[in-house]
């Protein structure tokens, strides 16, 4: 317990962390909005699967994780799996972070945050079994609809001759082009499988011994030399475009392909949802691959909506990392890490 904060302490040789199990009579030091609301029962059932306030058992914690979000979750059930003693401290009432399902209206549930999935490595699912820990993808279809002033409106989704047959309403040019700038995303998505499933070498900021230079430069060999074989595989024209779509506005990218507005502004949504930005913002064109380089249930580019609502995905992983022997404790906020003489607060 630390004399100055009356808060619980985990020390370790390069850190100390601060932390407090939230009360409804113990408020937290910051914020006044964590602390459980009114639930319905049915939210209540809901929030008993979402959470976890047993107490942290008194043991020595080979990892800490502050913040059970779903990347929290995540690294704490491959931790676990690799055998360490791990705890997620989460400053909520409710895991999950921006992949939640709260009752935002009496009786009713919602995805508060993030709403539909498709990012979500498959490798990850695979390997943390999330299916068979009730992670349940429902396929979105149409996956856009553009009603017009005319009358006239544009439906697209994953049926291919469905999307042919509601583009040529506007333009027999673009319904033919639509496939191959398709084909051109999914090439590049290919490529990017390689970045997101490969963990990228890291860079050392202190002196190493001879043996983990060797080993740290070996690492970034391969890792390179992967990149580059991809990149040769694109071909020149492709790989010059792929740069393009990396750097360029997303109108560049579109005007390049297409003829119809009312293409070209449903396409565009990809590249300004959630980004804060313009379609004629330099870099826009790679939030465009952005939204078409998931996958759901082993279609590419498809989003899915989740049985249950976001929070179901945070609940799956919640539960393969305390199968894996996790411990997840919420109501629990960190308030400051110690690092050395220097305090960073949370
Ligand atoms: C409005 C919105 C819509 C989105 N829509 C989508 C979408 O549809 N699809 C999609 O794939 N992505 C979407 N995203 C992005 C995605 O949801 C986030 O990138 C992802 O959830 C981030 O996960 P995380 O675990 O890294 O962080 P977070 O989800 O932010 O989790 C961090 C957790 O840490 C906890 N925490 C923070 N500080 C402390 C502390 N001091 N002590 C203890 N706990 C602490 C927080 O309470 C939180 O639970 C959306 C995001 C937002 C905000």
């Amino acid at each position: 317990m630390c004399t100055t904060c009356n808060w619980f302490v985990f020390s370790y040789p390069a850190f100390r962390l601060h932390w407090q199990q939230l009360q409804p009579q113990n408020p937290p030091c910051r914020t006044k909005c964590v602390a459980p609301p009114a639930m319905s029962p049915a939210a209540r059932v809901l929030a008993r699967g979402f959470s976890s306030s047993a107490s942290l058992p008194k043991q020595k914690w080979d990892a800490l994780i502050i913040g059970g979000g779903h990347n929290g979750l995540t690294s704490a059930a491959y931790l676990a799996r690799a055998g360490l003693a791990v705890a997620v401290l989460e400053r909520r009432h409710v895991i999950g972070g921006a992949a939640v399902t709260e009752e935002l209206v009496p009786g009713f549930l919602f995805s508060r945050c993030s709403y539909l999935q498709s990012l979500l490595r498959p490798a990850l699912i695979r390997e943390l079994k999330l299916e068979m820990h009730g992670l349940k993808l429902l396929k979105r279809n149409p996956s856009s609809f553009t009603p017009c002033l005319d009358g006239r409106y544009l439906l697209l989704g994953p049926d291919a001759d469905l999307n042919h047959s509601e583009i040529s309403k506007f333009s027999e040019k673009d319904a033919s082009a639509y496939p191959r700038y398709e084909e051109q995303l999914q090439k590049f998505s290919e490529f990017m499988d390689t970045l997101l499933d490969t963990p990228t070498p890291e860079v050392s900021r202190s002196e190493l011994p001879f043996a983990s230079r060797m080993k740290e430069k070996l690492e970034k060999s391969t890792f390179w030399s992967l990149c580059l074989g991809k990149i040769l595989q694109l071909g020149q024209k492709d790989a010059l475009d792929f740069v393009d779509l990396l750097v360029s506005p997303a109108s560049k990218i579109l005007n390049n392909w297409f003829e119809s507005d009312v293409l070209k502004a449903t396409l565009g949504t990809d590249a300004v949802i959630g980004s804060m930005a313009s379609v004629h913002t330099p870099g826009s064109g790679y939030v465009l691959l952005h939204h078409v380089m998931g996958e759901s249930g082993g279609e590419r580019g498809i989003w899915s909506y989740v049985e249950g609502g976001m929070g179901s995905v945070s609940l799956a992983i919640a539960n393969a990392a305390r199968e894996a022997g996790a411990h997840i404790l919420t109501n629990a906020e960190v308030c400051y890490l110690e690092i050395g003489n220097s305090c960073v607060a949370m």
